[in-house]
């Protein structure tokens, strides 16, 4: 299995960089998962060689454009060439009914001659509260973070906690900083990848750079962090982590 983050910079970026979204391939299938798909999705597969054709399926974190704002075009290029089939969409329950009606149906669900549906285009598996999903033969256990707290919703948001051959993986997608929620899986993970705000005036939906120092080195030397804001870095390595994830970069993980 290879794990290439088509991006690794945040919503806003635009620097060359692209929006957080990563794929999934298996090296003995060649089948693809993209980990959200974003605005950027399209030209940041493009740029390395792939295109609409090219995804089996799809994971949805949550709702931002930044996770979200590819499927438009995912979903009318797959519809409308005929030799494609409706790529999997893998979502949590919760996010389901608002994807569609907040946030898709507005451009999508009216085609010519035909009312449209999120299941015209994606072949939709809702998850449920506490469940995962099966890609591949690797099970994909969803993760709830705390992203956005409006006061009295908590948007719902799903990292992702996953194993292969033996090896944890933690993709925290869009997080803040939560130690006392995320502790119990950052003890689980042999690999985390965080989620990395690095501006100088943290937005607080995010976590810090300065917050994430402050974590265990027994964590931070699992972490590799990503999305995170155009210009200079800290030096990740010197503080513990891993390292910044750049565009582009792939781990390989064998798989029996
Ligand atoms: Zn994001
Ligand atoms: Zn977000």
């Amino acid at each position: 299995m290879r794990l290439t983050f088509i991006g690794s910079g945040s919503a806003f970026t635009t620097d060359g960089n692209y929006h957080s979204n990563m794929l999934l391939e298996s090296k003995r299938s060649g089948s693809k998962l993209l980990l959200d798909c974003g605005s950027d999705a399209r030209r940041s597969l493009a740029e390395r060689g792939l295109g609409h054709a090219d995804i089996d399926a799809v994971y949805i974190s949550h709702l931002h454009a930044d996770h979200v704002g590819g499927l438009e075009w995912l979903g009318f290029r797959r519809k409308f060439d005929a030799a494609c089939s409706r790529p999997k969409l893998y979502i949590g329950r919760p996010l389901v009914h608002d994807l569609w009606t907040h946030t898709l149906s507005g451009g999508m669900s009216s085609l010519q001659g035909e009312q449209a549906r999120l299941d015209t285009f994606f072949d939709v598996e809702a998850i449920e509260d506490n469940g995962g999903f099966t890609w591949e033969d690797l099970y994909f256990r969803l993760v709830q973070t705390i992203h956005i707290m409006d006061g009295f919703y908590l948007a719902p948001s799903f990292g992702l906690l996953f194993e292969i051959n033996s090896t944890r993986i933690f993709l925290t997608t869009d997080t803040q900083f939560a130690p006392e929620h995320l502790g119990k899986i950052y003890e689980q993970a042999d690999i985390i990848f965080h989620d990395c705000e690095t501006a100088d005036a943290p937005s607080g939906v995010h976590a810090h750079y300065d917050k994430l120092k402050t974590l265990p080195d027994r964590y931070k030397r699992k972490m590799w962090l990503y999305h995170y804001q155009p210009g200079p870095l800290p030096d990740a390595t010197s503080d513990g982590f891993k390292g910044f994830v750049e565009k582009g970069q792939a781990f390989d993980f064998n798989h029996k």
